[in-house]
């Protein structure tokens, strides 16, 4: 029997009317059963630039990473082929499916390299079809074919540092677009037993779950943490009230920050990019309807503009606080200057690094009486009210003034984090190195 690797890339197949890339892989991995397929891998859910202008939603690809009897490679491939064209929704407008097939024991560095690009700028298709050629890869695509993108940049990602886990689980077609039928208690209890190696389930702040997604894709729900096992362990701690059709386990850069590229100073930044970058506020907080917080910061380069919007909740309400001179390290989402706007950054954390001292200013005490002297009008002195001496040289002294914000990192809330955010209960759990690493038995079931 000889045995090879292939790794299937899938992209954009969904719109906003329905559909999902992750359940037409789920689809696919029970197909390959009937070929005895060996996975050597998870299969990946990987987020890329969450700024793209044409994202659908979360800008999700995926890859199924198998190795396979080479006398199935065309059954094989025709079945991946066949499911994707079914599954996708390539008659509405602004789905562009993508299919890349790639035959190979390890993937080149070029194609690693190209994923990092389209995890964090924008990439073209020419760039694609390129690399595809280079590597000897197969592709097909609808519509501007522009899924091919994604289905590449899926393939490319080994996620061999850090990377987290998510367990999707599927309703049955006759449920797809009714109100998610779930036990919200047992998931706020799933969060307290399973944290700190679960993320994302609930807001506490709103005291909402948020493992549900709103539309009318085919997921009940996704559970993100740390391992396999402890994604499979709080799922099961999840009651519903609908049955669930299928559920998967993914590997995926979900939560890990893979967007945010550090650069050296402001001048750096280029549109549809994320940055993490350190400046000091040049001007003050200002709030714009409705109730967005706009600063600025600069450094010796550049000076722009940082935007703490409404649903960030906790970042907003640390952004009003900040003060001229606040030394800062910023991260978040660069976007491109119009007439009537100067480029900004869409926060997603503040980093306070060093707080400026806000200053008061006050009348001095009487020197005579220690009443508090009032002034007699601009560059005009002081005068006692009390003993009527005159003093018209005393000047208003400065009063430090405690600041309520302190030194520290901020990131958004819960409810406006990307897919790709690192939240605060995953510090300190980053993964350094993943090789070639066993599944555990039991990562997906359907109930056909
Ligand atoms: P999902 O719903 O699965 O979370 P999405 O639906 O938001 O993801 P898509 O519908 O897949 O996103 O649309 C994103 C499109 O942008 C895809 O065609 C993808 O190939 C393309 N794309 C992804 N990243 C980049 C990038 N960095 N540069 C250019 N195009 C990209």
């Amino acid at each position: 029997m000889s045995l090879q690797i292939m790794h299937i890339g899938l992209d954009d197949t969904d719109s906003k009317k329905g559909g999902c890339t992750t359940y037409l892989a789920a689809l696919l991995i029970k197909e390959l059963e009937q070929f005895k397929v060996h996975f050597i891998d998870y299969p990946l859910l990987i987020r890329l630039n969450p700024n793209v202008p044409w994202k659908t939603r979360g800008n999700g690809s995926l890859c199924l990473r198998f190795k396979y009897n080479v006398q199935y490679e065309e059954q094989i491939k025709e079945t991946a082929i066949n499911l994707w064209e079914e599954q996708s929704k390539f008659k509405e407008k602004g789905t562009d499916p993508g299919i890349v097939i790639y035959k190979s024991q390890t993937i080149p560095e070029e194609l690693t390299a190209f994923s990092k690009k389209a995890e964090t700028t924008i990439v073209k298709l020419k760039e694609a079809l390129k690399l595809i050629k280079n590597v000897g890869a197969e592709a097909i695509g609808f519509n501007s074919c522009r899924g091919i993108i994604g289905a590449l940049a899926a393939i490319g990602e080994i996620l061999d540092a850090d990377h987290t886990y998510e367990l999707i689980a599927y309703r049955k077609q006759e449920n797809i677009g009714t109100k998610r039928r779930v036990d919200e208690k047992s998931i706020f209890k799933m969060d307290e037993i399973t944290a700190p190696y679960t993320f994302n389930n609930v807001d506490i702040e709103k005291n909402r779950i948020i493992i549900t997604p709103r539309g009318p894709d085919p997921i009940l729900f996704g559970i993100r943490g740390e391992t396999a096992n402890i994604v499979k362990e709080a799922f099961e701690l999840v009651k519903t009230w609908e049955p669930i059709e299928r559920w998967v386990i993914f590997r995926s850069n979900q939560g890990t920050d893979a967007h945010l590229k550090a650069i050296k100073d402001l001048s750096k930044i280029t549109p549809y990019s994320s940055v993490i970058v350190k400046g000091i506020v040049s001007k003050n907080p200002r709030v714009i309807p409705v109730r967005h917080i706009i600063f600025s910061i600069k450094d010796d380069k550049k000076e722009v503009d940082c935007a703490a919007y409404e649903p960030t909740g906790n970042l907003r309400r640390i952004a009003r606080e900040l003060i001229v001179g606040d030394n800062l390290e910023v991260y978040g989402a660069i976007q491109k200057p119009k007439a009537d706007k100067p480029w900004t950054i869409n926060l997603e954390k503040i980093d306070v690094l060093n707080l400026a001292q806000k200053v008061t200013t006050e009348n001095p005490l009487c020197p005579q009486c220690e009443k508090r002297l009032k002034s007699m009008g601009k560059n005009q002195g002081l005068r006692c009210e009390k003993c009527n001496s005159v003093f018209p040289n005393l000047k208003k002294i400065e009063k430090p003034v405690l600041r309520s914000v302190k030194n520290g990192l901020f990131i958004t809330s819960t409810r406006s984090q990307r897919h790709l955010t690192k939240p605060f209960r995953r510090f300190g759990q980053e993964k350094k190195n993943y090789r070639n690493q066993s599944l555990i038995s039991k990562w997906h079931s359907t109930s056909e």
